[in-house]
């Protein structure tokens, strides 16, 4: 069975200027994540050593350098999945947590698939995980972005005059066979207070199931939720078809259906790897046992 893994660091118009951060920042989490599977780890840690190094990373709007909501606070989403067993996890609104993939695993592994606000971080603590100061988490790239907002606030509906992501995700398969995928996400920029998008939504940000093969979606969150992008995408493997074709189905899918742009990465039961996009930029990067990473914004 062989294993692989694909990261993406955000769909949307990239500036020219973020796109080697983008990279680099995409192309460093997969070797984390690849370093994991091919010394027999497993696909679940995998995903989680990706992510956490994209939601370290003040490039992306995840974690440290999450976008700023209208009061000029982060509140973060984030959710983990497992296609051996289809148990699913996701937490959203956050505001005091480093790193909220891991409490999206941890929902994962307890009686429970979505807490949200205080209630995901009390169960944070719970679970030995330190709650810090939300100003901590404001990145000086987001708080500038921020105020570019505040200074010129940009017209309703906001997603689609600020179509600039970098929501993270990974997808992957181990060499069990057992495949898994998560999201990040900070959300929109200048979002309203409590905005949740798909980046939370098990089966529109994330999928998995060995049967199959998983996914990770970003772009505009209100128009992947509203056509569960990446379980579209899972079930488009049915019959064998290429990753590359099922991306490409689901995007055409979410552009045609409800006018959204974003992007969705895929891997399949096989170990095949695919992608697409129909925004300017995508981050990602991807490793298979016959090629090194490839990491492209
Ligand atoms: N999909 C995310 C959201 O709407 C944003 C992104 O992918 O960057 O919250």
């Amino acid at each position: 069975m062989g294993i692989a893994l694909i990261v993406h660091g955000g769909a949307g118009a990239i500036a020219d200027n973020d796109v080697a951060p983008h990279r680099e920042g995409a192309r460093t989490a997969a070797n984390i994540g690849w370093v994991i599977l091919a010394n027999g780890g497993n696909a679940l840690d995998a995903v989680q050593a990706a992510i956490v190094s994209m939601e370290d990373d003040p490039a992306f709007d995840a974690g440290y350098g999450s976008y700023l909501n209208r009061d000029g606070q982060v509140e973060m989403d984030a959710s983990f999945m497992d296609g051996r067993t289809l148990d699913a996890g996701s937490i959203a609104g956050v505001q005091h947590i480093k790193n909220p993939i891991l409490v999206a695993r941890r929902v994962m592994e307890s009686e429970h698939t979505f807490l949200i606000a205080h209630g995901a971080e009390r169960f944070a603590t719970e679970q030995g995980i330190a709650l810090i100061d939300e100003k901590e988490m404001r990145a000086p790239n987001a708080i500038a972005k921020w105020q570019e907002c505040v200074n010129n606030p940009p017209p309703a509906p906001l997603a689609q005059y600020v179509p600039v992501h970098g929501t993270v995700g990974c997808v992957a398969i181990d060499q069990n066979g057992n495949i898994a995928a998560g999201t990040s996400t900070g959300g929109m920029s200048f979002k309203r207070v409590g905005r949740v998008g798909d980046s939370p939504i098990i089966g529109a940000g994330t999928y998995a199931d060995n049967l199959l093969g998983g996914a990770s979606a970003t772009g505009w969150g209100e128009a992947i939720t509203r056509v569960v992008l990446s379980k579209f995408a899972v079930d488009a493997l049915a019959n064998n078809r290429h990753p590359n074709e099922a991306a490409r189905a689901a995007i055409e899918m979410l552009a045609s259906r409800v006018g959204g742009t974003g992007g969705v990465i895929m891997v399949d039961r096989f170990g095949r790897i695919g992608f697409a996009f129909n925004t300017p930029r995508m981050a990602y990067a991807y490793l298979t046992p016959n090629k090194s990473v490839v990491a492209s914004c």
